[in-house]
């Protein structure tokens, strides 16, 4: 548990309309179900508070921004500072002219594919299969199937630790493979998207077709992070992984999936440390059978219990 430092915030800034939220337990709100509370939890109700909030927040308070958690281990002490989850205010989706298609980032990456189906716009069919919202995908270049964020991408909107409010054009997001080169502090807030005419049926096959081949190969009813690592230059992480030896390699109640081998689960108890020091167990065997570091795609967030 935290100080709880609401009162204090709540003195400097009279108000925000979202909610604040002290020692909210963020374990329920990511996939893997482990972790610490954040010291606060703020779920601003739209861009304006989000802004306002961010610009009387003292220098010194952390912030950290989180989407629906399927990327993500919260440690088990837990998140100082402020966490901030963006939910109705940022839920938005809309078809504008020319193909396009503008989306809040609270919005699960699914909808948007759906939207786009339905709109009969090609394009965004990877994102059927991809468990996270809008600024997830934006912040981690989320992409499938050949296809990622910044192939469909026109502009980001975000605000900045200091509370100002951007737009970012695709080359400004400086996207490479799972990785965008913005600064962390950037909390995107709507994504405009490009699509192309296509033919609905076609575009509802092929999206089954994604949820097919995930539920064939990846553990996607289990508590997971999706893939553990970055695929390394030219290999796959999976691979490296398997000739490891390290294929169901488990850490307390933290499991290698034998489904997926860049999948960690969580089998029940799991705390986060068992999931990271299993991640870092595999990492160190990967290095000694075939000298390849492994680079975390997950992202870490907290402090150790
Ligand atoms: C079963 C499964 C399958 C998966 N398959 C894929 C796949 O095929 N391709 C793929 O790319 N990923 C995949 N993932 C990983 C994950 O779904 C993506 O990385 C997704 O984009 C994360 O979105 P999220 O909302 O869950 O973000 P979170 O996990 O909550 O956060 C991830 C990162 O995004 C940042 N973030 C979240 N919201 C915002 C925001 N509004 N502004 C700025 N930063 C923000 C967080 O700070 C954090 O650094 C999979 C995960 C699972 C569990």
């Amino acid at each position: 548990m935290f100080a709880d430092i609401i009162p204090a915030l709540k003195a400097r800034m009279p108000q925000p309309r979202g909610r604040l939220v002290a020692n909210q337990s963020l374990a329920e709100l990511t996939w893997f179900r482990v972790g610490g509370p954040a010291q606060v939890m703020f779920m601003p109700d739209g861009e304006e508070d989000l802004a306002y909030f961010l610009k009387n927040l003292p220098a010194e308070i952390p912030v950290t921004v989180i989407g629906l958690g399927s990327n993500l281990i919260v440690r088990d002490g837990g998140v100082p500072g402020v966490v901030i989850r963006l939910g109705r205010g940022f839920s938005d989706v809309t078809v504008e002219p020319g193909n396009r298609i503008r989306t809040g980032t609270g919005v699960p990456d699914v909808k948007v594919a759906r939207t786009a189906q339905e709109a009969s716009l090609d394009g965004l069919v990877f994102y059927r299969g991809i468990p996270g919202g809008i600024g997830g995908a934006l912040r981690m270049n989320g992409g499938a199937y050949g296809r990622e964020t910044k192939d469909a991408l026109i502009e980001a909107r975000g605000v900045d630790r200091q509370g100002n409010v951007r737009v970012y054009k695709n080359a400004d997001m400086h996207y490479t493979y799972r990785h965008c080169g913005l600064p962390d502090d950037i909390i995107f807030t709507q994504a405009l998207y490009q699509g192309t005419p296509g033919d609905p049926a076609a575009i509802a096959a092929a999206m089954d077709k994604v949820t097919e081949s995930r539920e064939a190969t990846q553990p996607i009813k289990s508590r997971t992070g999706g893939s553990t690592f970055k695929n390394p230059p030219n290999s796959k992480a999976w691979q490296l992984i398997d000739a490891a030896g390290c294929r169901g390699l488990k850490v307390g109640d933290a499991q290698v999936s034998e489904m997926h081998c860049n999948f960690l689960i969580n089998l029940g108890k799991a705390t986060a440390a068992d999931i990271e020091n299993l991640g870092e167990t595999v990492r160190r065997r990967v290095k000694e059978t075939s000298g390849i570091e492994l680079e975390w795609e997950i992202k870490r967030i907290g402090v150790a219990g």
